[in-house]
């Protein structure tokens, strides 16, 4: 459902991306390793266009997103994205950032959008929490409102940066066994994580980035048990 060639990102002088070429199958789930710096956000900012790539093509659908021509507001409509740091309007309640979008978007009426809202908050384990403000819920919720929130757009794909990282550790189990259902109802995601026995465990394939390139296109069972690469044994030892 999306193929990216030859994508190159640079900023100012400072290439971040070189030459990425990668594609993603409906219903996978694509884990994406790598140390700080790689180029791993910028990589899924340029798949969304929140950020704008300076040269390659990237395919959604079979069209390319950097023509003129293509609609954004059918990308984001499409195309979910999940941030580290939740990103929830903090003056809203849960079910009202939920509703949002679907109401200014989707022109979806407010009765409608809001039960929309509950469905999605009861499948991330938060339906008593519609009325809670952002700042009276654990990071862990707040992770999961942002979660049940993209999800309000039936999306096709969910993109994850990191959602996990913000939080306590104790809070972490929650948010990924919510992203473990989402796989297993078939859900098309890419996620940029630090949690490998997530990534081990549910992902159908590992893209390892490394000085913004691709070093490995693996699956799980073969990344994790022989790295093909020094950078990526490396990479693998530090979380042993
Ligand atoms: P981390 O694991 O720390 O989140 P990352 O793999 O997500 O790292 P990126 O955030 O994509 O890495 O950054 C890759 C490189 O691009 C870094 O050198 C960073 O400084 C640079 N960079 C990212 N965003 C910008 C920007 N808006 N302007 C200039 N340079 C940027
Ligand atoms: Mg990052």
């Amino acid at each position: 459902m999306m193929e990216v060639r030859h994508l190159k990102k640079k900023f100012q002088e400072n290439t971040v991306l070189e030459d990425i070429n990668l594609s993603f199958k409906n219903e996978d789930v694509t884990c994406i390793l790598g140390p700080s710096g790689a180029g791993k956000s910028t990589f899924l900012r340029c798949l969304n266009l929140l950020e704008k790539p300076t040269e390659g093509e990237i395919l959604y659908e079979g069209r390319n997103l950097l023509d003129n021509q293509f609609d954004i507001r059918q990308l984001r409509e499409e195309v979910g994205m999940v941030f580290q740091h939740f990103n929830l309007f903090p003056l809203k309640t849960a079910a009202e950032n939920i509703m949002l979008a679907p109401r200014l978007v989707k022109k979806m009426g407010k009765k409608e959008a809001r039960k929309c809202a509950e469905t999605m908050l009861a499948k991330v384990g938060l339906a008593d929490k519609a009325d809670a403000m952002p700042s009276s819920l654990s990071g862990g919720q707040q992770q999961r409102i942002a979660i049940a929130r993209a999800l309000a757009m039936q999306p096709k794909m969910i993109l994850f940066d990191e959602p996990t990282s913000a939080l306590d550790p104790e809070l972490v189990g929650d948010v990924l066994s919510v992203m473990r259902n989402l796989a297993d109802e078939g859900m098309s995601m890419i996620i940029v994580t630090h949690e490998m026995n997530f990534a081990k465990e549910v992902a159908d394939r590992i893209v390892f980035m490394a000085d913004g390139r691709i070093i490995e296109d693996s699956a799980p069972g073969q990344f994790f048990s022989a790295p093909k690469t020094e950078r990526a044994k490396t990479f693998l030892s530090r979380f042993l």
